[in-house]
């Protein structure tokens, strides 16, 4: 059987690689001189345990993200082993309502409640939580214990979770490596997919290499090209049915010795906030509206800039820290000079919706319609998140063997 992955950020390196383990070998494709240079290199890392999703009240994303929580360390462990363990790994998050959030207070800590009650069903007590116990009940602050650590003016509640993030960064250079070394997986880098059709009873999928055009048949086609995969996918005639935005986000990486065990590891919610992502003295720091610098509804983003000019990237530093310092103050000393280095950098997000997310009826706040899609033997996986890539491979995967077809 032959089989192509289209894109090589981390569901497509997870496609490919449970297809290897079950002896399947694969073609991986991607446009870029590496692997996982792109959104999964370049994300805040947050294995997601529902919190952050408190507008669906169905629940229906949070207890989605847990399934994905709940099988992300054991799987990635399948394929990296102990050296899993050396990748950063976040102090576990506060959750900070604002007093311009979306929910009340309450609201929030009722969420986060129910999502530990979720967590107690969905994820097995075995599963491993990189060092953090999921099971344990997000706590709400005193408030002299908030004061003492948020800003005063800003911040109406804080709760401790057990919720982590993973360093994106370290973690991809684990999985490029793991992905060469797999005798059963074919990188193609550099390679620009342009369009997949049927032909006969197999697929083909036409490419555009160093300017010259060729293509290749396989019985299976999983389209895992995130930012390109509305585009992709019309050329096999699929269009979706709902309103979609892509939306691009800038962030800083921040190393600041000696800081980062003043600095909690905070998400600031609900609505065009922010988040704080400590890894030792490594910080991820994001403010909404400064980061947020484009937005599409085209079935493929406008080619936006991922790295910023320095006039650019200064103007971010501003805003991101003018943004965070008000909720957490222990960011206020921090300034280019004061830290051993900084870098802006930007990451495309694609999510079902319309409006942002400062409306809570903009449908970015529902995040579970996500995940394989599968006609025939052509699978187009959107993602969602980071924290479901592992799911999804699975889910492909058993799709691929019960349809497959061995030639
Ligand atoms: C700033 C930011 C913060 C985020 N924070 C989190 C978080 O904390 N937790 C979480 O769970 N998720 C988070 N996400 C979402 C997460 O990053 C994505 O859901 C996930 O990385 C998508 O993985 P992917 O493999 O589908 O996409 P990608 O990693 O983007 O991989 C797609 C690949 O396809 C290639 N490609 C695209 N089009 C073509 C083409 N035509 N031909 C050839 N190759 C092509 C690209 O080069 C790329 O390598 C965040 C995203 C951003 C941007």
């Amino acid at each position: 059987m032959r089989v192509a992955v289209l894109g090589a950020g981390l569901q497509g390196a997870c496609v490919a690689l449970e297809l290897a383990e079950v002896g399947i070998a694969v073609d991986l494709y991607d446009r870029e001189d590496a692997c996982l240079t792109q959104a999964s290199a370049q994300n805040e890392g947050k294995i997601h345990l529902g919190y952050v999703f408190g507008n669906d009240r169905t629940l229906n994303t949070a207890r989605l993200m847990i399934r994905g929580a709940a099988v992300f360390e054991p799987t990635l462990r399948r394929w990296l082993g102990t050296d899993l363990d050396r990748v950063p790994v976040s102090a576990p998050f506060h959750y900070v309502v604002h007093r311009d959030s979306l929910l009340a207070a309450d609201e929030v800590g009722d969420h986060l409640a129910a999502c530990h009650a979720l967590a107690a069903g969905e994820f097995p007590a075995a599963a491993g939580y990189f060092g953090s116990d999921p099971h344990r009940a997000p706590q709400r602050l005193t408030d002299a214990e908030r004061d003492a650590v948020f800003g005063t003016r800003t911040v109406a509640a804080a709760f401790r979770t057990a919720e982590i993030a993973l360093d994106p960064e370290a973690l991809s250079v684990l999985l490029r490596a793991r992905l060469l070394a797999e005798p059963r997986i074919t990188v193609h880098l550099g390679t620009e997919v342009r369009a997949v059709e049927p032909d006969g009873d197999r697929l083909r999928v036409r490419f555009d290499v160093g300017g010259g055009l060729a293509s290749e048949c396989y019985d299976h086609v999983v389209n895992c090209l995130w930012d390109g995969r509305l585009g992709v996918d019309a050329t096999m005639g699929q269009r979706p049915d709902r309103p979609w935005l892509f939306r691009i986000k800038h962030y800083l990486r921040v190393c600041a010795p000696g800081q980062g065990a003043q600095i909690p590891s905070t998400t600031i919610v609900l609505g065009p906030f922010g988040d704080v992502v400590v890894h030792g003295d490594d910080l991820y720091l994001s403010w909404y509206p400064a980061g947020r610098q484009g937005i599409s509804a085209e079935l493929e983003p406008p080619p936006w800039p991922r790295v910023l000019d320095e006039f650019q990237a200064k103007e971010l530093w501003h805003d991101v820290l003018g943004g965070l310092v008000g909720v957490v103050p222990a960011l206020e000393d921090l300034t280019p000079s004061t830290v051993s280095s900084w870098s802006a950098r930007g990451g495309i997000i694609f999510a079902w919706g319309s409006s942002d997310i400062d409306d809570p009826g903009s449908g970015l706040h529902q995040r579970s319609a996500i995940g394989p899609q599968s006609h025939g033997t052509y699978h187009s996986v959107d993602t969602g998140k980071l924290t479901m890539a592992p799911l999804f491979g699975a889910q492909v995967t058993d799709r691929i063997r019960a349809t497959g077809r061995a030639r």
